[in-house]
């Protein structure tokens, strides 16, 4: 494996004129740089917000700006791309961040680059989930998992722990799981820990009897369930195809979410499809926009049922 020494990443940012910075990480650049642009930034905030929601990634402002949840800059069809069993290696990192795409990175925590990698994807302001690794219906050699067999104070504890190997985390999707996520009362006592820590939920339902979502709706946790895996077929035609299907549930509903892996084809498939996708009127959103979309609709759709009535 080789790891870069040195890594380029090019970022347009709007600040009334359009420039682009060359940052060095090697350099020891990056900080004050991002710095910058984070001063500058909320600045025209008030005045872009008007605009046209922009594709490129959004220097994080003030959160009594944004909401909890922060901002859903999307108008038309949204779609939310979770790239998840990040943590073994660092190159995926680099690649993703160069993509300079709205992607949510899920790092499964305790793994060699948890933290580093954690860091990198906030640095380039991509957001960051815990992926959580949890028991499955064949057991496999998983990394330090929440089991069935724990009790709450065990499942809280472990939860907690894994929230702190993976620093700036927005929310938690589960790694494996197709045994404990059909488990209400433990699903339950982790949906209590996310509640705590403000944090959303996203159910990889890696298994159709999952009662997670449900356990999160109920504890009050924004949560979603996953549409679509792009890659469980590794092959570029394959996973096109998948993006495709997840590009018309975004037309169909206004959102969707698709988890896919660090693969070489998926990478390779993101690079190539996702300027199009753009072109197409597909706003990528973090999964934190999608959600708060997603709680502005369902208000709204109240909001109108209740009128009407
Ligand atoms: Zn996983």
């Amino acid at each position: 494996m080789t790891i870069l020494p040195q890594w380029k990443l090019a970022r347009q940012a709007r600040l009334g004129l359009t420039f682009t910075v060359i940052v060095q990480d090697g350099a020891g650049l990056i900080k004050p740089l991002t710095a910058l642009l984070c001063l500058l930034l909320p600045l025209t905030w008030s005045a872009s917000s008007q605009a046209k929601p922009d594709n490129t990634l959004a220097c994080p402002v003030p959160k009594s700006q944004l909401g909890e949840y922060g901002p859903a800059l999307a108008y038309g069809p949204a779609l939310a791309i979770v790239i998840d069993d990040l943590g073994y290696r660092l190159q995926p990192a680099y690649e993703l961040i160069e993509l300079q795409s709205k992607l949510t990175l899920s790092i499964i925590p305790f793994t060699p680059y948890s933290k580093r990698m954690a860091e990198l994807a906030n640095q380039a302001f991509l957001e960051v989930m815990v992926h959580a690794p949890m028991e499955t219906l064949e057991p496999r050699p998983w990394e330090p998992a929440l089991m069935s067999n724990m009790t709450e104070q065990e499942v809280s504890q472990l939860s907690l722990d894994m929230l702190d190997a993976v620093p700036y985390a927005k929310g938690l999707n589960n790694h494996g799981g197709s045994l404990l996520t059909q488990r209400h009362e433990h699903m339950s006592w982790l949906m209590n820990v996310l509640a705590q820590q403000h944090l959303y939920f996203v159910d990889s339902k890696t298994t159709a009897e999952s009662v997670a979502s449900r356990q999160a709706t109920e504890t009050g946790i924004p949560n979603h369930s996953r549409d679509i895996f792009l890659d469980n077929i590794r092959e570029p035609q394959a996973i096109e195809k998948q993006l495709l299907k997840a590009e018309k549930i975004a037309q169909r509903d206004g959102l969707a979410l698709a988890i896919g892996h660090p693969h070489p084809e998926t990478l390779e498939v993101l690079r190539e499809q996702l300027p199009k996708l753009r072109e197409r009127g597909i706003t990528l959103v973090t999964v934190s926009e999608l959600l708060e979309m997603s709680k502005n609709r369902t208000n709204y759709a109240r909001q109108a049922n209740q009128a009407a009535e």
